[in-house]
């Protein structure tokens, strides 16, 4: 529906800024227990960074989005937006490296028989180095994992894909993030084991290469597509191409949003509650009256990661058995792969052919982003094939998707900054910020999921705290992951 099409003024009692799965979510819940809604969506279709894109039939991931969760309720909301079209997959995923794969949860024994005696070597000998004279200091990300591992195995897999997807050399990641990231390798534990077997009853295995996750069969956009229909089904308002041009306050609460429908015609909508989860620069910035000069800095400060990807067809039935596949050789720029038609065969129209997703991780207006779209693709065959993934005469089509902010960075006083904005926020008090770029948050769909569903039981007089919500303290995942990539969150 077009937003001057809009019933906008007796819309409902929360207006939601965002139809992305936190938006969504929050609207889904609020029906729950009898309040209406109106969300506001800037693009033309529903689902964020979590929507599925269409060329030429041929449907395309941003990404890989896993429907992995730990929160039951998460998984029941799940169920209940997409029931048989929910289905279960299995999962294979692997390094790519100087020409060879590896298993991916990286297992050190792999690891190092799969390089070879000499690299295997230097390795061992490296990590036994950084045992006896380990950096004293543990600043940064390089230093914990080196001292960890040892340098020779941080440089090949952890340094070239971390520095890909980040932008910036490992020196200046924090250690702190590296801490949180890899859990649980002991590599001194996994070489015993390699020559010698696992031993004694406390040792926990690795865990299990190909697991199963979940995944709609017409790809993520399609649970939120399901979602809003759903909705709107229950009189809630979801609507597309309006875009959030100014929140306006009174400096207590909120009163109105104003919108763009894209015609240049503005819009205002009422409402009793407001949820936002509009990149949290962005919020501050059409805030109505501005904000104080110091927290209008802060907020313009907030950076991003931006992604790429370049969605290639090829004239194959099948390529390779994996999901997706980590690039960590330097020598191309692509960072990631993804194989559509193993995530579901319904991605791809003709099952004489293939998809794939090739991943860039990089800075929106820097050169790549503006590369033309034909040389971004003519690129991506060309890696594509050097890789050694794909004939490049197979290759026979391909289109380009920008995602600007995928990524929110964390710098580092970050905490401090978000404890400055949310003190200004919390003196308008019906506006909740929720999601991933609502609360600059580095998350799966299942934490927006939660921080949509907690606004919404706020809304309904509970007194949740949606900025502490944790979903993935044990995510299966990093229980043995080698990472030094985002591991369980991408
Ligand atoms: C490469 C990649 C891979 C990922 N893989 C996984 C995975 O495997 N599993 C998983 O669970 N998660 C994954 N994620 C994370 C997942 O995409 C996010 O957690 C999720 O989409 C966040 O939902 P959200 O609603 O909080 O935000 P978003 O998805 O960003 O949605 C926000 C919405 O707000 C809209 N909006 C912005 N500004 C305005 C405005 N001014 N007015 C109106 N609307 C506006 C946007 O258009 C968007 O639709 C991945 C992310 C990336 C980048």
């Amino acid at each position: 529906m077009k937003a001057e099409e809009a019933n906008l003024k007796d819309g409902g009692d929360c207006v939601i800024m965002g139809g992305g799965p936190a938006g969504l979510t929050a609207a889904f819940e609020l029906e729950k227990f009898g309040g209406k809604s109106i969300t506001l969506e800037a693009e033309s279709d529903v689902g964020g960074i979590s929507k599925t894109c269409e060329y030429k039939g041929y449907r395309f991931d941003l990404g890989g989005h896993r429907f992995f969760s730990k929160v039951e309720y998460v998984k029941e909301l799940w169920l209940e937006i997409l029931g048989d079209e929910f289905l279960k997959r299995p999962r294979l995923s692997r390094i790519h490296y100087r020409g060879h794969m590896f298993d991916y949860p990286l297992r050190p024994a792999n690891a190092l028989f799969g390089l070879g005696p000499f690299e295997a070597v230097r390795i061992l000998f490296s990590y036994a180095k950084a045992q006896l004279t380990p950096h004293k200091q543990e600043d940064n990300f390089e230093q914990w994992v080196s001292n960890r591992f040892g340098k020779r195995l941080y440089q090949i897999f952890f340094k070239t894909y971390t520095e890909k997807v980040w932008g910036i050399p490992c020196s200046e990641l924090s250690a702190q993030w590296a801490a949180q990231r890899i859990k649980n390798l002991d590599l001194k534990r996994a070489v015993l084991n390699a020559f010698f077997g696992e031993r004694g009853e406390g040792n926990q295995k690795v865990t299990t290469l190909i697991e199963v996750f979940h995944y709609p069969r017409y790809g993520p956009g399609q649970m939120w597509q399901s979602c809003t229909s759903k909705l709107r089904e229950k009189g809630h308002q979801v609507h597309l191409n309006s875009r959030v041009t100014k929140i306006n306050h009174n400096g207590e609460a909120v009163t109105s949003v104003t919108i763009n429908g894209g015609t240049d015609t503005e819009q205002v909508v009422e409402g009793k509650q407001f949820l936002s989860t509009l990149p949290i620069k962005e919020l501050f910035r059409i805030m109505d009256p501005a904000p104080p000069k110091e927290i209008l800095e802060i907020a313009s400060g907030l950076r991003y990661r931006d992604f790429m990807i370049v969605a290639l067809i090829i004239e194959e039935e099948e390529l390779f058995p994996d999901n997706w596949i980590y690039i960590h050789s330097a020598d191309v720029t692509v960072g990631r792969v993804q194989n559509f038609k193993n995530w579901s065969p319904d991605m791809v129209p003709d099952q004489k052919n293939t998809a794939l997703g090739m991943e860039y991780f990089l800075q929106a207006g820097d050169d790549l982003w503006n590369t033309a779209d034909d040389e971004l693709v003519a690129m991506a065959r060309r890696e594509c094939a050097q890789l050694k993934l794909a004939n490049i005469d197979k290759i026979v089509d391909g289109t380009v998707i920008r995602v600007p902010k995928a990524y929110p960075v964390y710098s580092p006083t970050h905490g401090s900054e978000m404890a400055r904005l949310r003190e200004w926020l919390g003196k308008l008090d019906n506006l909740q910020l929720i999601g991933r770029n609502g609360q600059h948050h580095y998350n799966n769909q299942d934490h927006s999921m939660m921080t949509g569903v907690l606004a919404a039981r706020n809304i309904n007089g509970e007194a949740n705290d949606i900025w502490s919500v944790n979903v993935d303290e044990e995510y299966h995942e990093e229980k043995r992951d080698l990472g030094g990539f985002p591991a369980n969150k991408s």
